[in-house]
């Protein structure tokens, strides 16, 4: 996978993991609601009509990758990804940050958890479906450690503010998700062996490849953004980079 250098927004850079996934984000009002149509903002929507793109910032040191949209109709992390672009724009950092905002602008567009009917979190281990592409693309880039970040309703699993990890077989997982539990203050939610409740949640294949990685849940109705939910998501992510000195 390379990575093009965007000379207009400093030190950017973007791929793509695949051309299949792609919609217009701008059609979900409830995130065009949230986003300030500036140049790099519109870039970024752009991008996303053709594909499920990738951006990156900094370099050198360890590699951190942020995922969200893996869920389309988990609205506030994508929100807040596109935020973490923007504060991350030029700034000197020793590390390089991987940013997967939109995992399948389609599914954001329609505000559909499921991509062509699949359930991206329980399909990280087949062949060559978005989530395996990004775990591809992870294993490809050497990518130090993931935070897959999503939003849950109240009601549903688990219903409420947390972060999802695994003692093993990559222990690492359970230290980050305790940072960030203490730090934002969000449940942890740990269990003993990674993809033992059911098969195919990025976060587990990635803890199975020996990859650190957890997942972060902020609590919103589905398809929609609930109030200071994208704040919270968004310290979530701030605390999962500090976790690593960024
Ligand atoms: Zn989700």
């Amino acid at each position: 996978m390379h990575l093009e250098k965007l000379d207009q927004f400093g030190n950017l850079e973007m791929s793509y993991i695949s051309d299949f996934s792609g919609g217009y984000i701008s059609k979900n009002e409830h995130i065009l609601k949230y986003l300030d149509l500036t140049p790099l903002n519109q870039f970024i929507l752009e991008k996303s009509v053709y594909g499920t793109p990738i951006f990156k910032v900094g370099g050198g040191g360890k590699k951190i990758m942020i995922v969200s949209g893996i869920h389309g109709n988990e609205l506030p992390p994508q929100i807040a990804n596109l935020y973490m672009i923007n504060e991350l724009l030029n700034k000197d950092l020793n590390n390089a940050v991987y940013l997967i905002p939109f995992a399948a602008p389609k599914s954001s567009m329609d505000n559909e958890r499921t991509l062509n009917s699949l359930d991206l979190n329980r399909a990280a281990h087949i062949k060559n479906s978005v989530s395996n592409l990004i775990m591809q693309a992870i294993e490809e880039l050497g990518v130090t450690a993931v935070g897959d970040f999503h939003s849950t309703s109240f009601n549903s699993n688990p219903g409420c503010e947390s972060v999802f990890s695994s003692k093993s077989p990559t222990p690492e997982s359970f230290l980050m998700a305790n940072y960030i539990s203490r730090d934002v203050g969000s449940e942890m939610l740990s269990f003993d062996f990674a993809g033992s409740m059911y098969k195919g949640a990025l976060e587990d294949v990635c803890n199975l490849n020996g990859i650190p990685s957890i997942t972060c849940e902020v609590l919103s109705p589905f398809g929609s953004v609930g109030k200071g939910t994208v704040e919270t998501s968004f310290r979530q992510m701030k605390s999962f980079l500090s976790y690593f000195g960024i």
